[in-house]
């Protein structure tokens, strides 16, 4: 096998990467999906972006899915024309509804419904938790704020409210407008912010549904609603982001390791993928190499078998992001070598194939087969492969399907590949196995387990075949 490393690493394009050969750099060292941010990107360098990208994986014949992440309903501060340097004790009016700050001490907010959400005592955290603000006076359309930490506020800060229920719309105008450009130029997820609740991501599925549009929907969870309506956001979704960042302050920072163990195991017992993500090597936008506690964070995230670890500013805005993926890939074989938390092996699928592919699995370790291999139209079975966690044998997924195909570079494990399927499902199966045999991905007269249909006496049947190849 080429490439054997399981877990999937994502890297988020900015100016630091967008360039078409960094691109290209970023993808030869390993990175199996791109994310674009688009609470940074521009519409013209996004269409680039998505251009370069499929070049990029095209040239260099590697499956690379592309990741739209849409901005979500965030709370900003507005544009201040300098900076205001706040001390604790001072006293700083937040302002809505378009009022102007005119004092030294007020800053406007871009929520009409602060003042309604908010209660006296609640905390106010702006600047992804440089700055914390407690409530004092709530006026008709101001919060009179006390300053409890020393900082700099500069323009269009982001604000979080922990633990507030926020009225905001699951998608503003401009997710809208950035989803429809996501549809034109055909990435593979859109991952969306805030998810507070289910219905959030049934209102993305609508518009993909009425669009006929094949994008799968990535939920962050990244405020306490979302904590809390975990199980149902899950059923809704087809993957889920641990959004650290968000989330490392919406919750005390020392729930945060039990929360991501919680969602992570979730998912993994129910089959869905799961992405953590953020500050998994944020000293690396800086220097060379990781901290001993980064290199110990991502892990713990490979250890607890979660789909993807993502990388943001590191690869963004940072001055090393080609070592950032090297530092990853390194950590996640170093750590599937030694095992992983084995959340799976609880689950209990009820769909009969999700069971004929977890005994294929068990089959395929205990004869230490060269690759499990599965196909699928619709990714199902790719799915229910990577829900296995099979740790000592590669898991090949053959797909006829060229939109699923990218989509399969985020599962646990699975290697993607596309291949025509005949009627005759014993000739796909004749078809794959040369395949394995001609790409090197299998040595000659390595034994193979298949999971596939095969016509038996005019019948198609689900069967696992064991065959060595050569
Ligand atoms: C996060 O908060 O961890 C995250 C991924 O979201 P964003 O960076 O888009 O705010």
């Amino acid at each position: 096998m080429p490439n054997n490393r399981r877990t999937k690493i994502i890297a988020t394009l900015g100016p630091a990467t967008n360039a078409p050969d960094v691109i290209e750099s970023l993808i030869t060292a390993g990175v199996n999906v791109i994310r674009l941010n688009m609470s940074h990107a521009g519409h013209d360098q996004t269409r680039n972006d998505v251009k370069h990208i499929r070049a990029a994986a095209t040239k260099l014949n590697k499956i690379v899915a592309v990741l739209m992440d849409t901005q979500g309903p965030a709370i900003r501060t507005g544009e201040r024309a300098t900076d205001l340097k706040l001390k604790p004790g001072q006293i700083i009016a937040l302002t809505v509804r378009g009022e102007q700050s005119e004092e030294y001490t007020s800053v406007d907010v871009n929520y009409d419904d602060l003042v309604n959400d908010i209660s006296v005592d609640d905390v106010v955290v702006v600047d992804n938790g440089n700055i914390k603000l407690k409530v004092l006076k709530k006026k008709h359309n101001q919060l009179e704020c006390e300053v409890l930490t020393e900082g700099v506020l500069g323009s269009r800060r982001h604000i979080n409210l922990p633990g507030v229920r926020v009225n905001l719309p699951a998608l503003t105008d401009k997710d809208i407008a950035d989803i429809e450009l996501g549809i034109e130029l055909k990435v593979d997820y859109f991952a969306m912010s805030f998810v507070r609740q289910a219905e959030d991501v049934q209102r993305l599925r609508a518009i993909l549904d009425y669009k006929k549009s094949p994008q799968k929907i990535v939920a962050k969870l990244e405020d306490q609603q979302g904590v809390k309506n975990v199980e149902e956001i899950i059923n809704v979704s087809d993957a889920i982001m641990i959004a650290r960042g968000d989330l490392g302050i919406e919750v005390p920072f020392e729930d945060l390791p039990p929360l991501q163990r919680k969602i992570v195991k979730l998912c993994v017992a129910k089959g869905k993928p799961v992405i953590v993500a953020t500050h998994m090597l944020e000293s690396m936008i800086e220097s060379p190499s990781p901290t001993r506690a980064e290199v110990t964070d991502v892990a713990n995230a490979v250890f607890e078998q979660t789909d993807a670890i993502m990388l943001s500013g590191e690869t963004s805005v940072g001055k090393y992001p080609v070592p950032c993926i090297q530092a990853m890939d390194r950590i996640a074989r170093r750590i599937e070598r030694s095992g992983g938390a084995g959340f799976a092996s609880k689950a209990a699928p009820d769909d009969i194939h999700a069971k004929i592919v977890r005994q294929a699995a068990d089959l395929a370790n205990d004869i230490q087969a060269a690759a499990l291999v599965v196909f699928t139209r619709t990714g199902r079975m790719a799915q229910n492969a990577a829900w296995t966690r099979l740790l000592r044998t590669p898991i090949i997924c053959f797909t006829n399907n060229k939109i699923l195909l990218p989509q399969l570079a985020l599962l646990w494990g699975v290697h993607p590949i596309l291949l025509d399927f005949p009627n005759d499902p014993n000739q796909t199966v004749r078809d794959a196995g040369q395949l394995l045999l001609d790409k090197n991905l299998v040595p000659k007269n390595a034994t193979v387990v298949f999971v596939t249909e095969a016509t038996i006496k005019d019948k198609t049947v689900d069967t696992i075949q064991v065959e060595m190849l050569g």
